[in-house]
């Protein structure tokens, strides 16, 4: 047996509240992952969060369904969202060292009233009653009917426990709940090695909000998602992308830094955008005019919102839909705008827009 494994104390010291064999039958605890579950009770679990309810279970079945649930995380275990480490040094926890798991754990003998032996996850109560269905020889609960947020949270738990016979089943039916959540889900399959999943979450998160993806990737120093999430982001207002780094980078100190550069590109694209708005091809009109009266009502009123409005194409196309009255159908001046856009264009997302982030550090 590997040293991590679970040892199984012997039957003969497996005690009862009543003195007698130990097992579902027992009035005190029973095991509740199972209608029928004839097995004897000797370890109890517990949730940090949710101390009252005591899970009755079954060491042989924590062995045989998960290869380390009965010993602390491994200290680069990555960390999933709402799994926290209980604070609590006095009692017994999983999610403390290893030697304390397994001193826990490997006790030889089995008392249901001494509390002090429970072992505590901090996994919420909802999650360590599926964990427990899961680690028992029965058919299984739907994960289609349950909510998307107790999927997920049990998804994680599966996972860091490696509980396999649950982990494949979660991943599928995550893909069908990606549309609802495909932020949790992308932390999901990022810290859980489903790269297709995690690409298809990518995406709609970062069409659903990008300055949220852009900070959330960020987070978690994924440079490939934060760079592609950043293209999408000069399309909003500046005040949307900081609060979102103020928001989901709160544990991260070097968002300050991420924020400046990306200010920086800005405002290198800014200028690149100025370049081509201020430098109309010249479009001889009528009479040998270089330009319309209605251009120069038309051109000060481009430049005064562009300065103001987000620097890239979109920006520049909703000006130039709202202004275009203005210039009273002018064939000249379409001529001249047409050639604009294309600078356009070319400057914010062929030029600076192409540069990556790092470089404006
Ligand atoms: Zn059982
Ligand atoms: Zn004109």
């Amino acid at each position: 047996m590997a040293s991590d494994a679970l040892e199984i104390p012997d039957a003969s010291n497996i005690v009862t509240l009543d003195g007698t064999e130990a097992g579902c039958e027992n009035d005190m605890i029973r095991c509740e992952a199972s209608d029928n579950c004839s097995l004897p009770i000797d370890i109890i679990l517990r949730s940090s969060s949710d101390p009252l309810t005591r899970f009755g279970t079954h060491k042989l079945n924590l062995q045989i369904y998960s290869s380390i649930l009965s010993l602390a995380p491994p200290s680069n275990e990555p960390a999933s969202p709402g799994i926290t480490k209980d604070p609590s040094t006095t009692r017994s926890d999983v999610s403390s060292t290893t030697s304390d798991a397994n001193s826990t754990l490997q006790t030889a003998s089995f008392n249901p009233t001494d509390e002090s032996k429970d072992v505590y996850l901090p996994e919420d109560p909802d999650v360590i009653q599926l964990l427990l269905k899961f680690m028992h020889h029965q058919p299984q609960p739907d994960l289609r009917l349950i909510s998307s947020n107790l999927l997920l949270r049990f998804a994680n738990a599966a996972e860091k426990y490696k509980v396999y016979c649950a982990t494949g089943v979660c991943s599928v039916v995550l893909e069908f709940s990606v549309k609802e959540h495909p932020f949790d889900v992308f932390l999901y399959a990022t810290n859980w090695g489903y790269t297709g999943l995690q690409e298809v979450a990518a995406k709609l998160a970062m069409k659903e909000s990008p300055a949220r993806f852009f900070a959330y990737a960020h987070s978690i120093n994924h440079v490939a998602w934060r760079d592609l999430a950043e293209q999408e982001t000069h399309k909003l207002p500046t005040k949307q992308v900081h609060d979102s780094f103020k928001e989901y980078c709160k544990d991260s100190g070097s968002w300050a830094e991420a924020f400046g550069a990306w200010f920086n590109k800005r405002e290198s694209l800014r200028t690149a955008l100025f370049t081509a708005l201020n430098n109309p091809i010249p479009v001889q009109h009528k009479g040998g005019l270089s330009h319309c009266d209605e251009w120069h009502s038309f051109y000060p009123q481009l430049l005064g919102k562009m300065a103001v409005e987000p620097p890239c194409e979109e920006s520049f196309l909703a000006i130039l839909a709202n202004l275009k009255p203005v210039l009273k159908n002018c064939d000249h001046c379409g001529i001249v705008l047409k050639a604009m856009g294309r600078s356009v264009r070319v400057a914010t997302t062929e030029g600076v827009g192409k540069r990556a982030l790092r470089e404006f550090l």
